[in-house]
């Protein structure tokens, strides 16, 4: 049995026994980690509102040799994300995005990358609700790509050639791209969508939404195309952004 303390982002929380909760957390060193909190349903826990969702703290928690499940002993509020939290176009997105981290990332299995990313996406996010389209094909985007499951969309994947400043895409049903001499498909990815790719893997979360606030019906595209990656990718559909069933 180790003790160990950790930067986390609470993920979600649900009810377990009369007065215990199940708390899903991304820490920084130890990747998904899913944690009983004894008694945090009681009025009077030591946990306070520090179980809140996408909330920032610090967490210390037992980890068994037995059980994926750790005991957690402390949590630290660094920064709640509570008043964003409790927007419910917020809520569905993260709740959402959340879900996606919980399938891509293996239990215990630290992404130091991954962790700045999220951080990064539920700050910006919090401080403009109007951000959230953008963050969210840019959180869909970076997931695949960190998973391994994003095609370099630079070039075409037949002949191997870049694409031309506006030259037209297919997409094939592998997700790769292929140029109009090699190969046609029914789906286009568009310029403005390869351009938003392009642009979400050098940019920050903030700098990325802040580039591309107009780009909305770009981004909606977008986001279709990665959807379906993802549900090939984890086995399963993700089309319905619905919130999860928190108790908050
Ligand atoms: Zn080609």
């Amino acid at each position: 049995m180790s003790l160990i303390e950790t930067e986390s982002i609470i993920l979600r929380s649900y009810n377990l026994a009369e007065a215990d909760k199940i708390v899903v957390l991304l820490t920084r060193d130890h990747g998904v980690v899913r944690g009983v909190a004894k008694g945090a349903k009681r009025l009077k826990s030591k946990f306070g509102s520090g179980l809140e969702p996408f909330s920032f703290v610090n967490c210390t928690y037992f980890e068994k040799d037995t059980s994926d499940l750790v005991s957690i002993q402390k949590i630290e509020i660094d920064e709640s994300n509570f008043a964003a939290a409790s927007d419910p176009d917020f809520l569905q997105k993260f709740s959402y995005l959340g879900d996606l981290l919980v399938s891509f990332l293996a239990p215990h299995d630290p992404n130091e990358t991954v962790f700045r990313m999220v951080r990064a996406a539920i700050t910006t996010a919090a401080a403009d609700r109007a951000t959230l389209p953008a963050i969210g094909v840019y959180f869909e985007l970076w997931l695949l790509k960190l998973s391994g499951y994003l095609p370099d969309w630079s070039k075409c994947n037949s002949c191997g050639n870049d694409f031309r400043e506006g030259e037209s895409a297919s997409l094939l049903s592998n997700s790769h791209l292929s140029c109009e001499r090699c190969r046609k498909s029914n789906r286009r990815l568009g310029i403005d969508e390869r351009n938003l790719v392009a642009s979400a893997l050098k940019l920050s979360p903030d700098a990325f939404s802040t580039a591309h606030a107009a780009d909305i019906e770009a981004i909606g595209n977008l986001s279709t195309v990665l959807k379906t990656m993802i549900s090939q990718a984890i086995g399963r559909e993700v089309a319905a952004e619905k919130p999860f069933a928190l108790t908050v």
